[in-house]
């Protein structure tokens, strides 16, 4: 019988924070063996596309080449520049915030599949780059199934996306980095708790022309709340988000329904869509939905068992927050760090004064983001049921 090879870490999930763990888990002199589990489609679209200026710290602490790859997609017009943010939120006047006003300058409207690739590559690169390990480390392409523990290793049960073929594979520590559907961390028994019914309807458009506003221009209305984004390619994102049992989540799920609403309630959006003749993106289904509500992981981790999340899969924001990738960057560089730490002290019998705890770290983001997030709320010119609820 082949000898079974066990990784140091199975990391399922190859988003930002997913990418962000390993290859922190790869900054350090004597790295890890990690599998890396991913079953995205890089040609698909993906919704969450801003990104603030100061995140280029923490993607040249990652990675040497990850800074050049977005300047080089930018210069090539697959990511745009972000200028500034303008919202019509706490009265019915344009309130303007300038992105060169901020230290960091201007983020970026990514084309978000491009820019999770760009991740992954920046990993498979870390990857060969110290790959002297006994037991390389791997990036696959494949769904995760399921988990179990035999005799002290996990057993992460794969299959592949297109083909079917199954696979397992085995590790000391298991992290979930699946987004919002913490797929593994559900399977060990975690519950992943709601804190609001907070759901977005989205659609893509596309323009004839450029329409060279490059804002994220945010927009209260009765029920909800609107933002769209200037996209690469005459692209525009317009998202509108509203909680699920408000009569308009009904209506936002039909393309009628949803140019309905916008054109009534989001003026100043539905302004840029007909002046420069936006219509839906050809070729692909909109309006989509998808759940944008907070939420936390119940727990978070399992310091004993060796497993954890991280990212959406263990603490999700509201996009209102525009903080949602930027986050889970940070909270990758952290747990690969922390897990680096928890891996040598076993390995070498090192002490464990310098361990941090995960939980700690996750309750110190919450109590930022809750107060935060009802400071804004509570700017809102609207007290009905949707806003009420949020600015308690
Ligand atoms: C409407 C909306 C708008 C948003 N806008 C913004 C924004 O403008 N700026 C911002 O910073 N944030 C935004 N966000 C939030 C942001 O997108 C997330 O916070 C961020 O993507 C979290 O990263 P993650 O790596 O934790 O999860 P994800 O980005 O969700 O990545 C999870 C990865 O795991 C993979 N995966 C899932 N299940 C499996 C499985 N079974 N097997 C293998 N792989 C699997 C997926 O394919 C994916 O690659 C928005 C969110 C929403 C809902």
């Amino acid at each position: 019988m082949a000898t079974q090879q066990v990784y140091d870490v199975i990391i399922v999930g190859g988003g930002p924070a997913g990418c962000a763990t390993a290859l922190a888990l790869h900054r350090i002199d004597s790295p890890c063996s990690v599998l890396f589990i991913d079953d995205a489609d890089p040609a698909m679209f993906k919704i969450g596309e801003s990104l603030p200026g100061i995140a280029v710290q923490t993607l040249a602490y990652l990675s040497p080449t990850l800074s050049d790859r977005i300047s080089h997609d930018t210069a090539q017009g697959d990511h745009a520049r972000c200028s500034g943010n303008a919202s019509i939120w706490s009265s019915h006047e344009l309130h303007e915030e300038y992105s060169l006003t901020r230290l960091y300058g201007s983020g970026w409207h990514l084309d978000r599949a491009l820019f999770d690739e760009s991740l992954r590559q920046a990993v498979r690169e870390a990857f060969d780059k110290s790959n002297d390990n006994s037991l390389p480390s791997r990036i696959v392409r494949e769904q995760f199934v399921s988990i179990e523990k035999h005799d002290g290793v996990w057993c992460v049960h794969t299959k592949h996306p297109d083909m079917g073929t199954t696979n397992r594979y085995y590790s000391k520590w298991a992290v979930d980095a699946t987004g919002r559907k913490a797929s593994l961390a559900r399977k060990l028994g975690a519950a992943t708790l709601k804190n609001d019914k907070l759901l977005a309807f989205y659609s893509l458009f596309v323009s004839p022309e450029d329409d060279g506003d490059r804002r994220t221009l945010i927009e209260a209305t009765e029920s909800g709340w609107w933002y769209t984004s200037s996209l690469p390619h005459n692209r525009r994102i317009v998202v509108y988000h509203t909680d699920d049992d408000d009569p308009s989540a009904k209506l936002a799920r039909t393309a009628d329904g949803f140019l309905n609403l916008l054109h009534s309630h989001a003026h100043h959006i539905s302004s840029i869509i007909t002046t420069h003749h936006h219509d839906f993106f050809p070729g692909q289904k909109f309006p989509r939905s998808t759940s944008a509500n907070s939420s936390v992981l119940d727990p978070i981790c399992n310091d004993r068992e060796h497993w954890c999340a991280v990212g959406d899969a263990a603490m999700a924001f509201d996009p209102l927050s525009s903080q949602g990738m930027i986050t889970a960057l940070n909270a990758g560089c952290f747990i690969g760090e922390e897990l680096a730490k928890r891996i040598s002290m076993e390995s070498e019998g090192a002490g464990s004064d310098e361990i941090c705890s995960i939980p700690d770290y996750y309750a110190a983001l919450a109590q930022k983001y809750e107060m935060e997030k009802k400071q804004y709320y509570r700017l809102a010119r609207f007290d009905g049921g949707f806003w009420a609820k949020r600015q308690l």
